[in-house]
């Protein structure tokens, strides 16, 4: 028997091409004109940013922007951005960028209510206090989910990337405008895309597999499937970026339910010893591990299959759809080598093998000896 499941509040959404226009009212009915907000947002989105603000003030609120966060954003970002709230007195958080911002826009409203370092939340070590602000949450990328989840990952002071989890980081609001991903380069629209297929694989084949988790993620590994190609190929069609925007959404309702597995963990282990991009880590790391994966949870890879629609011509077989997986890498331009100096293949097998990683170990759909995990270690730095 497993055990109960219990699910959160989602988000309220608001989706759609033009979606933006709705924030500003939304809010000022939600916190009163002349609410002061805080703008957590990526450096790198500066032009979004200053819309976005432009959408607030017209709705008479004011907004004060945070941008000091970086990709694989620390727990002193967090710390910085909590206390500029504090500071602010602001009502609610917004999170604009991709997800290391949504990151720490979520956490820092968590964390806000005390000066606590966020570091002493990690990896659930103690509840959140009382009184966390609530998160508006606005992707900027279409991959990471962070927008529907109760999790965030953040960099601690030695290096190790450590999640954090409560039901109060759920965002109060998402926004999904695909407008705002039109700018977002072709490398990134494809590893964040990918990395929303993983999130989707992931969640319906691992140990933690629930129909409640199924049903958003094999509707996510369709929708990938169906827009991300095109999203590369025409980046401006709001349509493809709406199907790849939502698909990230789904993947994440799906992992927030039955959470991740193995190309998780080395792709977590890639990016805290190399700084490989999330997506990438976890697209290349799943390329290793799904053969073996199909084979042993057939049942659930069909689905997959399924939902990738490879089953109309030919027999379903793990190798099938393997290649077919590594075709949808190939095809949206996923950079391959992983060259890092401190990246080779003892050092990523005993990342792989930190604590924080082996929850997503132990999630998988079967169990890898650490001399298969270091296999995979072998075969992705020889590419
Ligand atoms: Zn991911």
């Amino acid at each position: 028997m497993t055990a109960p499941l219990e699910l959160p509040r989602s988000p309220a959404l608001i989706a759609g091409a033009g979606s933006l226009a709705r924030l500003g009212p939304r809010l000022a009915q939600r916190h009163g004109r002349g609410a002061r907000l805080l703008l957590v947002a990526d450096p790198g989105v500066a032009a979004l940013a200053e819309r976005v603000e432009a959408a607030l003030a017209e709705a008479g609120l004011e907004a004060s922007r945070f941008e000091g966060l970086s990709s694989d954003p620390t727990a002193a970002q967090v710390d910085a951005a909590a206390a500029a709230a504090r500071e602010l007195a602001a009502a609610a958080v917004v999170g604009l960028g991709g997800g290391s911002a949504l990151d720490v826009a979520k956490l820092a409203a968590c964390v806000a209510p005390e000066a606590r370092p966020a570091a002493d939340y990690a990896l659930a070590a103690r509840p959140f206090p009382a009184g966390s602000l609530p998160a508006v949450l606005i992707p900027t990328t279409a991959g990471t989910g962070s927008e529907a989840t109760r999790t965030a990952i953040v960099t601690l002071d030695d290096g190790s990337k450590v999640w954090t989890w409560g039901e109060e980081m759920m965002a109060e609001l998402a926004l999904l405008d695909p407008e705002l991903t039109v700018g977002l380069p072709a490398h990134l629209t494809a590893a964040t895309g990918i990395d929303a297929l993983v999130h989707a694989i992931e969640a319906v084949t691992n140990r933690n597999r629930h129909p409640l988790s199924a049903a958003p993620g094999l509707q996510a590994i369709a929708l990938v499937a169906r827009h991300l190609p095109r999203a590369l190929e025409a980046p401006a069609d709001l349509e493809a970026r709406g199907g790849v925007q939502l698909a990230a959404w789904l993947a994440g309702q799906a992992i927030d339910i039955s959470g991740t597995g193995v190309a998780h963990a080395l792709g977590h282990a890639l990016g805290a010893l190399g700084h490989v991009h999330h997506g990438r880590a976890v697209g290349l790391a799943l390329g290793v591990a799904l053969a073996d994966n199909a084979a042993a949870a057939a049942e659930a890879h069909a689905a997959v299959a399924r939902a990738l629609d490879l089953t109309r011509e030919e027999q379903w077989t793990a190798g099938h759809l393997a290649g077919a997986y590594d075709a949808l890498v190939d095809r949206v331009g996923l950079e391959r080598r992983l060259a890092h100096e401190r990246l080779t293949p003892e050092s990523l097998l005993a990342a792989t093998l930190r604590p924080e990683n082996r929850p997503m170990l132990a999630a998988n759909c079967r169990a890898y000896s650490e001399a298969e995990l270091g296999g995979f270690c072998r075969r992705l730095l020889a590419a």
